[in-house]
């Protein structure tokens, strides 16, 4: 399908657009996810499927779940290992929701705490306030008895150094590479970037072996992206969702994205269902993302309308500009409250040549798998 054609069909209609999760059965536990690296969505749903079946509440589900990822040190996007901000140091965002009792609770620019989910839990039942954010956060966490840890791990350590040293400035200066005064063999023309770049971190990160370096380079060229949203239903129609990021590579210290956003980067009503979402979160808030699926939901749209309606208003907000909407990556995820899913995405997949936009769904009985999303626009 040409690109061309995929525009106009996707804002004319969603006639030419792939079906992925239609004729679904009505599962009576279901828990679904964005998918993550080192197939960490499967997991999650796996682990918050097992704590369903063993009568746990929902909520307590999902954050097991999400657990697993923030502490995957190799995941770079979602807790501990995650790349860091400009600064070097690892900020983390999580909001949780309770829908049986319709309480929520969320945290921003939290650093040192490995699990952010568990404190925006603690946030939503310990205190009167729904979100805490950046020292007041930490502070809280520690105060309720969460361990101070450093979340910068070597690989998102070097990374981050690799970031550095490959800025310059318009005359190709960078002040993190060796200055005017250096030995010869020491400074590289600008073209030669990567190479020394690279000469650099070996002898900076003497353990590190090649593919390793190669890896630090990819993520200071191209940060990665990546969140985690789980939602949960049990047999009893409760449903409970959480999301949790170290939020964007490189950003600017104190960022907040729309993962602790209620309403944003989360939202749920077990009423209706639950959604989240993850990718660049600005271009999320700008359409109130999770609460409009949720809404349009209320009003008569499936999970796949819901969600692509969404991103429509993401198109919208471009004036349908594909230049500045191919430099947006956005997905939701959402679970109606019958059981009925959706992942949906505004691309395909994330930049052109990568993997396809999946979730992960676990639903009852079944195994825990990856499922492609629906999209509204094919990258070339
Ligand atoms: N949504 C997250 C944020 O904007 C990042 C991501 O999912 O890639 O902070």
């Amino acid at each position: 399908m040409s690109n061309t054609f995929t525009r106009r069909a996707a804002l004319l209609g969603a006639t030419a657009m792939p079906i992925a999760a239609e004729a679904q059965s009505r599962p009576r536990r279901i828990v679904i996810s964005s998918a993550n690296q080192n197939r960490g969505g499967v997991h999650c749903c796996a682990r918050a499927m097992e704590l369903l079946k063993s009568g746990a509440d929902t909520l307590d589900a999902v954050i097991a779940g999400v657990n697993l990822v923030e502490l995957d040190p190799t995941d770079h996007s979602v807790g501990y290992g995650g790349l860091p901000n400009e600064d070097g140091v690892v900020e983390l965002d999580a909001s949780c929701m309770h829908g049986p009792s319709r309480r929520g609770g969320a945290v921003g620019a939290l650093r040192n705490i490995k699990t952010p989910s568990r404190v925006a839990k603690a946030v939503m039942e310990q205190t009167s306030h729904m979100f805490l954010a950046g020292e007041g956060a930490l502070r809280f966490a520690k105060a309720v008895g969460f361990p101070e840890e450093d979340l910068l791990t070597e690989e998102a350590r070097m990374a981050w150094v690799a970031w550095k040293k490959s800025l310059k400035d318009p005359s190709g200066h960078n002040n993190w590479t060796p200055g005017l005064d250096a030995p010869p063999e020491k400074r590289g023309a600008a073209d030669q970037k990567k190479a020394q770049v690279l000469r650099e971190l070996r002898e900076m990160f003497p353990h590190a072996d090649e593919e390793a370096l190669a890896r630090a380079w990819n993520y200071a060229e191209h940060p990665t992206h990546g969140t985690i949203n789980c939602i949960a239903l049990n047999e009893k129609g409760e449903m409970s969702a959480v999301t949790t990021t170290s939020g964007m590579a490189w950003k600017i210290p104190g960022r907040v994205g729309d993962s602790p956003i209620i309403g944003g980067g989360l939202w749920l009503d077990q009423d209706v269902g639950g959604a989240g979402s993850t990718g660049l979160g600005e271009e999320n808030l700008r359409v109130c993302g999770a609460h409009t699926c949720i809404e349009n939901m209320r009003h008569g749209m499936t999970p796949k309308e819901a969600a692509l309606d969404t991103l429509r208003r993401v198109v919208r907000n471009f004036n349908a500009d594909m230049e500045k909407l191919a430099q947006v990556d956005l997905h939701f995820y959402v679970l109606r409250k019958d059981g009925e899913y959706c992942g949906a995405s505004l691309w395909d997949r994330p930049v052109p040549g990568a993997p396809m936009a999946r979730l992960a769904v676990a639903a009852d009985p079944g195994e825990s798998r990856e499922e492609d999303s629906v999209w509204l626009f094919e990258r070339k």
